[in-house]
């Protein structure tokens, strides 16, 4: 089968850096700086500029940089963080390396992002945090989340992981909470060369502990304050972040565009629902998620036309094998379980051409049963 759309298609991001890039990274590999260093202090300063806050300290993933953020607000082990049911598993796993309790809940139903209303009915005595993820490009309602928090003296931490760029009425994401972490695996709106991360915030003891954690639980050389991990940024990824950085706003309007188009190629079509944006939200859409009626067989029947096609998640953190000693049952989240049965997501990237939209509207229509129009 040939593939006539890929999911995903990075190499012309990579060709339009190249040329910035290289010249970098050959002065690195001759100078062997390459970790830490000039790029990742610049990368770290400019990407706090972008998102608005005072302080980022660039990491070795997203997982990690949720991880560090979780342990530098005091999460402990015992403690429950409260995660949406429908999100990447990293969201959960950083929770559960610090000995903390995952809890996940239920979303809502137009835009598969945490509930409020849900999230305020886990709360416990244990509960220490609730992590809205801002899932698809979109950002999670973070200004209902923060009075909950408030009421309860809770911690808020944004996954901002899927959400480069993304904007509410309040700030953009990464911005919206006490602190936030992002990741800048490849296929991220931001994507390095390889694993990258972040973790943002305006508080300086935050960002300390943080950096400090990340670099072996030492602020001063064999000097070890804490228990902590291996978790720096590389210089070769901060080089490709800053030339990507400097086209995100570009991508992401690119993305934006070809969300409107397929808003308009499907919206007569029944059997499909396109995905809403929030009022007052400017979406980066880092996927783009339909639902659909027998997703599998749609989904087969896209892979047989040589449409990449992806499910973005197809089985929530409660029901997952890693999870089940948290002893979680089907029918207890519902909305976030029939989403993994309908949602699909179709090929999604700055450089998706009109031609290869058409493409892939053709074959969903075909799929569900309308004819081409
Ligand atoms: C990608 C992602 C992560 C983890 O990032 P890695 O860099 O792959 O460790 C965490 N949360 C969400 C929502 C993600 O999409």
């Amino acid at each position: 089968m040939t593939t006539i759309v890929p999911f995903l298609d990075l190499a012309a991001q990579q060709a339009e850096i190249a040329a910035e890039v290289l010249p970098v990274w050959e002065r690195q590999l001759a100078s062997a700086g390459f970790i830490g260093g000039p790029e990742v202090d610049a990368f770290e300063r400019e990407y706090a500029d972008y998102i608005g806050v005072r302080h980022v300290v660039g990491v070795s993933n997203g997982t990690d940089a949720l991880e560090l953020a979780y342990r530098a607000v005091g999460i402990e082990p015992g403690d429950e963080v409260i995660i949406p049911a429908n999100t990447f598993i990293a969201t959960a796993e950083a929770v559960s390396r610090i000995g903390a309790i995952p809890v996940p809940v239920d979303v809502d139903d137009e835009f598969l992002l945490l509930d409020p209303d849900a999230v305020e009915a886990a709360i416990t005595s244990r509960t220490h945090a609730i992590v809205p993820v801002h899932l698809f490009g979109q950002t999670a309602p973070v200004e209902r989340i923060a009075p909950i928090a408030e009421k309860y003296g809770l911690v808020v931490i944004e996954d901002a992981a899927q959400s480069q760029g993304a904007t509410s009425g309040a700030g953009r994401a990464g911005a919206l909470s006490r602190v936030a972490a992002t990741s800048f695996y490849p296929g991220k709106n931001l994507g390095a060369a390889g694993d990258a991360g972040a973790v943002m915030t305006d508080d300086a003891e935050v960002a300390a502990l943080v950096r400090n954690l990340g670099g072996h639980g030492s602020s001063v050389k064999y000097v070890h304050d804490h228990v902590g991990m291996n978790a720096r940024l590389d210089a070769v990824q901060a080089t490709v972040l800053r030339a990507k950085l400097r086209r995100l706003d570009g991508w992401n309007a690119a993305r934006r565009a070809a969300a409107d188009r397929y808003a308009d190629l499907l919206k007569d079509v029944a059997g499909v629902r396109t995905p809403s944006v929030r009022p007052g939200n400017q979406d980066v859409w880092h996927l783009y998620v339909v639902r659909v009626a027998e997703r599998d067989r749609v989904m087969a029947e896209l892979g047989a036309a040589g449409i990449g096609v992806g499910i973005h998640y197809p089985t929530p953190v409660h029901l997952t094998q890693a999870y089940a000693s948290l002893g979680y049952r089907r029918g207890q989240f519902p909305i976030a379980e029939a989403a993994a049965d309908s949602i699909l997501s179709l090929p999604m990237f700055p450089h998706l051409t009109e031609a290869q939209q058409d493409a892939v509207a053709d074959a969903l229509r075909a799929a569900v049963g309308e004819d081409k129009r």
